[in-house]
């Protein structure tokens, strides 16, 4: 029997190894969504008595999340549905908000689809003009490719903080200073940061950033979008004066008193959090690389990726073929991106960082989290020992 203390949803049939794509909401936080369902379901823009129970709701949540970032104050807080609204609401925002001081935009070839296809939609609608920096094996964007892609036009700079499919975590503080320097926006996608290391943007310099909560074990369609106080977009849906006139669309409450909820969680347990997932993903690499041959590690060293994720490749095997038979066996894992899932072709991290079409295509990630253990992590290293012995075997 596998022992589970955490505050969780127990699912217990399932070996739950896909974090990066979603988390399960922690009970703490359903308990607290409960009654915004239930009792206080009044509309947060209605003047009455029980609108202001949930404007008061809202404006406690944006508290909280202002404390989890560092941010100065609450105004610079937007409720969105989440991490691909924040990103869009950004990127296109910002671009159409001052695209008379320039056109250029620069960014990175492994960042998230929401900002990747935003600049795309850009470059396609509004001609814009978009620099897609490469980066190294690792994943890393270099400093110096960054500054020489820098134009006079230049407006916005986005670069994700941590990467959803390798793990990879940048050097942002570095890199939004050299934007800080050339008077350029810079935002980044910390979907995948903020649930994993201490985030604070004054300290690091960021004038945007992007968050959903769903990615730590809140509820799925609520994220937030940091903008500096002084920095303008263009609301991207139409409609009414929500988000001081920069969302349009009526709150989703109980979605952001979860997600206050589990941002709360995160900044009282990051540390042990991410201690235990970290053992946990360390422990099944270190089984992994002593019981199963010819893997490698897609991404950077332990020390500069994300705690949760191990992104390996099994030479001379398919990625999904792994997925489904381990799948059989109620284990979920990925081969990539969920967005990416589902598509033909080799996942555009993995293309980025130059390794081998069939190296890519063998590539399962696992990424772990809070409800997991050590006997899980048994279950999952045997049956995928079982699973690579048996596919191998066929060839
Ligand atoms: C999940 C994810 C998103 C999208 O967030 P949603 O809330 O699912 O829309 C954006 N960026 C990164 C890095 C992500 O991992």
């Amino acid at each position: 029997m596998r022992e589970d203390k955490n505050q969780m949803i127990k699912n217990k049939d399932i070996y739950y190894f896909d974090h990066a794509s979603t988390t399960p909401l922690r009970k703490e936080v359903i308990a607290v969504m409960h009654e915004f369902f239930n009792k206080k379901y009044a509309n947060a823009a209605s003047s009455h008595c029980m609108g202001q129970q949930s404007e008061k709701a809202i404006e406690k949540a944006r508290e909280e999340l202002a404390l989890l970032i560092g941010a100065n104050n609450t105004e610079e807080i937007i409720f969105t549905s989440g991490g691909t609204e924040a990103n869009n609401l950004v990127i296109k925002g910002i671009a159409m908000a001052y695209a008379e001081q320039g056109k250029h935009i620069i960014t990175s070839s492994i960042e998230h689809p929401a900002v990747l296809e935003s600049c795309r939609f850009l470059e396609k609608h509004l001609s814009f003009k978009l620099s897609y920096l490469d980066v190294d094996q690792d994943g890393f964007v270099n400093p110096e490719a960054l500054k020489s892609s820098i134009r006079d036009d230049t407006i916005l700079i986005s670069i994700m903080a941590a990467n959803n499919e390798i793990g990879t975590i940048q050097a942002i503080k570095k890199l939004a200073n050299i934007a800080a320097k050339n008077d350029i926006f810079f935002h980044t996608d910390a979907v995948q940061a903020v649930p994993q290391m201490k985030f604070d943007v004054q300290e690091i310099g960021v004038d945007a950033l992007s968050l959903s909560a769903h990615k730590f074990n809140g509820p799925k369609g609520v994220g937030a979008l940091y903008l500096k106080s002084g920095i303008k977009v263009i609301p991207q849906q139409s409609g009414g004066s929500q988000e001081r006139k920069r969302r349009a669309g009526t709150v989703n409450v109980p979605g952001i008193v979860g997600m206050a909820k589990a941002s709360e969680l995160v900044r009282n347990e990051l540390e042990s959090k991410v201690e235990k997932i970290k053992d946990l993903r360390d422990y099944f690499l270190e089984r992994v690389f002593s019981e199963i041959n010819n893997i490698t590690l897609n991404g950077a060293d332990r020390k500069n990726r994300l705690a949760n994720n191990a992104n390996l490749s099994f030479k001379g095997l398919d990625g999904e073929t792994i997925l489904y038979n381990l799948s059989l066996k109620n284990i979920a894992v990925s081969t990539g991106s969920a967005c990416a899932s589902g598509s033909i072709g080799v996942s555009h991290v993995l293309k980025a960082i130059s390794i081998e079409k069939e190296t890519a295509k063998s590539a399962v990630r696992f990424t772990f989290g809070l409800e997991n253990n050590k006997s899980q992590i048994d279950y999952l290293v045997n049956n995928l020992k079982d699973t690579v012995k048996h596919l191998r075997s066929l060839k």
